[in-house]
C-alpha cells in the first residue's frame, strides 16, 4: 500500500502543487486547509507523514505540532514543518516543538520530496520502495545504481534524477518545463536547452550496445520513457 500523506496548508495554490508532486511520487494525499480541522481529522486516523504549515487559520502549525506530540498515539508521527520564517531562532523553535524536519518557504519541490522520502524511510523503511523498474531498466534509489538487462549503467547525478523522474510515471510525456520543475526545481534558472543536453546524455548511457532507444522524443511536446 502506498504511504498516506496529510498536508495542512491554507494556501490553495501550494496545496495543489504539493498534491500533484506527492501523487506523482506514488503517495496518497489528503489536503486540509485549517489547523483545527486537521486536529479533528488526526484524532480519527493517522497518516504515515504530516506536512504542516506554520501559519494556519484555526490552530497554528506549531501549536498543532505541540499538541500532537503530547498525545501518545501521535508522539512519533513523522512531521515536516513548512515555514516562511527564515531566522535561526524560529527554526530552533520549530524543531523544539517536536517536528522531525522543517522546510523554509519558498522551497524547491525536489528538495521537499527528498525530505519526505528520507523521513518516511527513517520512520517506516518498509513503506517506501527503493527499487523502481520500467521494462528492462532498474533503478535503486538507495544505492543510486541503475541497471539495464542486469548490466550496470553509469549516470551523472542529473541524468540519475532525470531517469528517476521518468520512471515514476513511465510512458507519460513531459514538456521541457515540466522536466525543469521536477528535476531541477522551479526556483533555479536553467535554460530549456539544458534539458535536451541531459536527455542526450541519458539516452546515450541507456542505449549501450545497440539496445532499443527507450526515450521517446515527442515533437512539439517533450519526452517520455517507453517501457
Ligand atoms: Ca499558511
Amino acid at each position: 500500500m502506498s504511504p498516506n500523506i496529510m498536508v495542512v496548508e491554507d494556501e490553495e495554490a501550494l496545496g495543489v502543487l504539493l498534491r500533484y508532486n506527492l501523487e506523482a511520487e506514488g503517495y496518497e494525499v489528503d489536503i486540509v486547509q485549517r489547523g483545527d480541522d486537521a486536529e479533528l481529522t488526526l484524532r480519527e486516523r493517522q497518516p504515515d507523514l504530516l506536512i504542516l504549515d506554520w501559519m494556519l487559520p484555526g490552530v497554528s502549525g506549531i501549536e498543532l505540532c505541540r499538541r500532537l506530540r503530547a498525545r501518545p498515539e501521535s508522539e512519533k508521527l513523522p512531521i515536516i514543518l513548512l515555514t516562511a520564517r527564515g531566522e535561526e531562532s524560529e527554526r530552533v523553535r520549530g524543531l523544539a516543538t517536536g517536528a522531525d524536519d522543517y522546510v523554509v518557504k519558498p522551497f524547491s519541490t525536489p528538495e521537499l520530496m527528498a525530505r519526505v522520502r528520507a523521513l518516511l524511510r527513517r520512520a517506516s523503511p518498509e513503506s517506501i520502495s527503493t527499487l523502481l523498474k520500467s521494462g528492462d531498466i532498474e533503478l535503486d534509489r538507495q544505492t543510486h545504481r541503475v541497471y539495464r538487462k542486469g548490466r550496470e549503467i553509469n549516470l551523472g547525478p542529473t541524468e540519475f534524477r532525470l531517469l528517476e523522474f521518468f520512471m515514476r510515471s513511465p510512458t507519460r510525456v513531459f514538456s521541457r518545463s515540466q522536466l525543469l520543475d521536477g528535476v531541477w526545481g522551479h526556483d533555479i534558472y536553467v535554460d530549456e536547452r539544458t534539458v535536451d543536453v541531459h536527455i542526450g546524455r541519458l539516452r546515450k548511457a541507456l542505449n549501450l550496445a545497440n539496445m532499443r532507444d527507450v526515450i521517446r522524443t515527442v515533437r512539439g511536446a517533450g519526452y517520455s520513457l517507453e517501457s
